[in-house]
C-alpha cells in the first residue's frame, strides 16, 4: 500500500465519518493497518495542517478541521453573536506564549468581533469604559439595517456623533436633511436626490452638496441606506 494511499484512506474516512473525531485506535480498526502505522502518518497530516487535534480524556482524536473558505461566508460576533456574514467586522488574533520547559510554544487564536463589540474593546484597551455601550459614529458603519435599528431604538444607547465641532456646510446640510426627515412620513429616509436638490436651492454647488454628504455619512452624522429607489438617508438620532 502506497503511503499516499493511506494518507487519502484516513482523510477520507475521518471525512465520512458519522462521529466528530476518531481515535488512531478507531482508524486502525478501520483500516486494517496497525497503530504505529495510523500514527506516522497522521502526523504527517497534522503537520500538513490536513488534519487536526482534539483530546478526549486521555486520547488524542483526530479530525478534519473545517475549510476556512466555506466557514468565511458566514461569521457570528464571538462576544455577542451578532451575524457581522458580509458586514463591518474586525478579526482579533490572540496570541499565548509560553516559556517554560515543556510548554507547547506559542498557539494563535482567532476570534471575530462585531464593530460594536470591538468599540467596546478598544474602549476598555483604552481604560475609558464610560465609552462602553456608547457608539458615536454608528451610522456610518456597514452593518445589517436590523442591528442599526436596534441601537437607533434604544434610547440607553448613545448613537449620533457630537454636532458641537460641526459648522459650516456640513452644519447646514445636516439641518437640512433633519428637515427634510422630519417632513417625511415614511421615515425611510431622505433620497438623495432630494438632498441635493434643497442644497443646490440654498446656493451650494451639485458638487459641493454630494461631497458634504457623503463626509456626514462617513462620519456617522447621518445613516445611508440602498433602497429599491435609490440611496436614502437618515439623521442619526
Ligand atoms: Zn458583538
Amino acid at each position: 500500500m502506497s503511503q499516499r494511499s493511506v494518507k487519502e484512506q484516513i482523510t477520507d474516512r475521518l471525512r465520512s465519518s458519522s462521529e466528530p473525531a476518531q481515535s488512531a485506535q478507531q482508524l486502525a480498526d478501520d483500516l486494517d493497518v496497525s497503530i504505529p502505522t495510523i500514527n506516522s502518518y497522521i502526523e504527517e497530516l497534522v503537520s500538513e495542517k490536513r488534519v487536526a487535534t482534539t483530546q478526549i480524556g486521555n486520547a488524542t482524536a483526530y479530525y478534519i478541521p473545517e475549510d476556512e473558505s466555506r466557514t468565511s461566508t458566514k461569521h457570528a460576533c464571538k462576544k455577542c453573536g451578532r451575524i457581522t456574514d458580509g458586514y463591518d467586522s474586525v478579526k482579533l488574533e490572540e496570541s499565548k506564549y509560553f516559556e517554560n520547559p515543556g510548554d507547547e510554544g506559542s498557539t494563535t487564536d482567532f476570534y471575530i468581533l462585531c464593530r460594536f463589540c470591538y468599540n467596546d474593546f478598544v474602549s476598555w484597551v483604552w481604560n475609558d469604559s464610560g465609552m462602553m455601550g456608547e457608539y458615536p459614529g454608528v451610522h456610518s458603519w456597514n452593518i445589517a439595517d436590523n442591528q442599526m435599528e436596534e441601537v437607533r431604538e434604544d434610547p440607553d444607547i448613545k448613537t449620533s456623533p457630537s454636532t458641537e465641532h460641526l459648522e459650516g456646510q456640513h452644519a447646514e446640510l445636516l439641518e437640512l436633511i433633519k428637515s427634510l426627515y422630519e417632513d417625511d412620513e415614511e421615515t425611510a429616509g431622505v433620497p438623495k436626490e432630494e438632498i441635493i436638490e434643497d442644497a443646490v436651492d440654498t446656493g451650494m454647488s451639485e458638487r459641493v452638496a454630494k461631497v458634504r454628504l457623503n463626509e456626514l455619512h462617513q462620519t456617522g452624522y447621518v445613516w445611508q441606506r440602498l433602497n429599491l429607489s435609490g440611496l436614502t438617508y437618515t439623521p442619526a438620532k
